[in-house]
C-alpha cells in the first residue's frame, strides 16, 4: 500500500500513469488529498476504475487518533497518534493571533537525550516518514475542525537526525496545487547538527530555523545536552553565524530556563558574550518540568528578568507563554504516559 501523503505531485502523477491513467489524474488526487480528503467516493472528478484501483492499492489514514487532551485554559490541544506499525507520536494545536499552529513530531522517540527532555527518555524507536508528518497536520485539521496556516517541527525528534524525510515534508507542503504553504510558515527546531543546519542553509534558506542552545558554555551544554559532545558550541556558534550570513535571515535560539544551572548572573553574561552582535533572538521558556529529570524551573518572574538584561545587552528576546500548561505542556509526556499506561483520567483515551 502506497500512502499518497508521502508522495510529491510528481509522483502522484507517476502513480496514475501505472493505475493506467493520463497524468492530470495523479494532479486531481493531489489536490483532493490536501484538501483533506479520505475517503475516495468523495473524488468525485476521479473515474471509478481509477478510485477501484486506489482503493486496493493506496491509503490515506496512515495514523489512528489514540488520545486527545484540552487545555482549559487555552485553546491547546495535544494529540497522541499510533502509527501503523504500533508506536505512537505527539501532536500539538495551538492557537495564536496570528493563526493557527500545528507542532509535529519528526520521530517515534529520540536518540539525542537531552537531560531536561521527555521525549528521549526511552530513546529512538524510528523515524518517521514525510506522510506520517504530513498526516499530523492533515488529521489534526479533521479532528479540531480547524484550518492550521503555520508548522513548527518542535515535536518529539530530533528534524535533522531524519533530514531527508523532512526535506520531503517541507517539498510537499509547498506544491501549489496543495498546501501551498510559504517557507515563512514553517519553523524546524534543531539541537545543533551541525551539518543539518549547512544543508538545510542551502536547501531551504527561506524556512525559519531555531537552535536549542540552553547553555553558554561547553561545559554546562555537555551536561544538559549529549549532543554537545559531537558539535560543541565552539563548532556549532560559527554555523549559526554563517546560516545567518548566507540567508540573511535571523536564528532563533530556544534557552529552557533551569533553575540554579543556566539561569545565573554568570551564566546570564556568558549567554550576551556568545550572542551579541549575531542577527538572532532568544525564546526564553520557563522549563516544563518533568519528574523524571529532577530539574526545576527557573519561574517566570526569573525568565523575565533575564528578557530584560538580554534585551538592554541589545539581543532580542521573549518569554514564551506556557500554552497547554494544564496539558502536560512539555513534548513528550503524554507519549511517555501513553508508554507507562498510565490511567490518567485527563486523557480521553479514543
Ligand atoms: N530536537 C529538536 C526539536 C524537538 S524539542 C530540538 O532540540 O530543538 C523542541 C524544543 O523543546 C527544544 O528547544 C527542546 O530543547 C525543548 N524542550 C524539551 N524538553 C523541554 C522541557 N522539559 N521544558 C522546556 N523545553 C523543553
Amino acid at each position: 500500500m502506497k500512502d499518497l501523503r508521502n508522495l510529491t505531485e510528481a509522483e502522484m502523477q507517476e502513480l496514475a500513469k501505472e493505475a493506467g491513467q493520463p497524468a492530470f489524474r495523479g494532479r486531481q488526487l493531489f489536490g483532493w488529498v490536501y484538501k483533506g480528503r479520505t475517503d475516495f467516493r468523495e473524488m468525485t472528478n476521479l473515474p471509478e476504475v481509477f478510485t477501484a484501483w486506489l482503493k486496493e492499492n493506496a491509503e490515506l489514514d496512515s495514523l489512528k487518533l489514540l488520545a486527545r487532551q484540552k487545555s482549559k485554559t487555552d485553546g491547546t490541544q495535544k494529540f497522541l497518534y499510533g502509527l501503523k506499525d504500533g508506536n505512537a507520536v505527539e501532536t500539538v494545536f495551538m492557537k495564536y493571533k496570528y493563526g493557527n499552529t500545528v507542532c509535529v513530531s519528526s520521530q517515534a522517540g529520540c536518540r539525542m537525550h537531552c537531560a531536561f527532555c521527555a521525549s528521549g527518555i526511552n530513546g529512538l524507536v524510528r523515524s518517521l516518514t514525510a506522510g506520517e508528518i504530513i498526516s499530523q497536520l492533515l488529521d489534526t485539521e479533521r479532528e479540531t475542525g480547524e484550518k492550521i496556516s503555520r508548522i513548527v517541527v518542535m515535536g518529539t525528534g530530533e528534524p535533522f537526525d531524519n533530514y531527508d524525510q523532512i526535506s520531503r515534508f517541507i517539498r510537499i507542503l509547498h506544491e501549489k496545487d496543495g498546501r501551498n504553504m510559504s517557507s515563512r510558515n514553517i519553523t524546524v527546531s534543531s539541537c545543533g547538527l551541525v551539518p543539518g543546519i549547512r544543508k538545510f542553509s542551502e536547501d531551504f534558506p527561506q524556512v525559519n530555523l531555531a537552535v536549542s542552545l540552553h547553555a553558554p558554555v561547553s561545559s554546562l551544554r555537555d551536561e544538559l545536552m549529549p549532543v554537545n559532545h559531537s558539535y560543541p558550541l565552539e563548532e556549532l556558534i560559527p554555523a549559526c553565524r554563517a546560516y545567518t550570513e548566507k540567508t540573511g535571515r535571523r536564528i532563533t535560539f530556544e534557552y529552557a530556563l533551569i533553575r540554579g544551572k543556566n539561569d545565573t548572573d554568570e551564566m546570564i553574561g556568558k549567554l550576551i558574550h556568545l550572542l551579541r552582535g549575531m542577527l538572532c533572538h532568544v525564546n526564553l521558556i520557563p522549563l516544563n518540568e518533568v519528574s523524571e529529570t529532577g530539574l526545576l524551573t527557573s519561574g517566570r518572574k526569573r525568565a523575565e528578568e533575564i528578557q530584560k538584561r538580554l534585551e538592554d545587552s541589545g539581543i532580542p528576546a521573549t518569554v514564551r507563554r506556557q500554552l497547554g500548561a494544564d496539558i502536560d505542556g512539555a513534548c513528550g509526556q503524554l507519549r511517555l504516559k501513553a508508554q507507562k499506561q498510565s490511567d490518567d483520567s485527563s486523557v480521553t483515551v479514543k
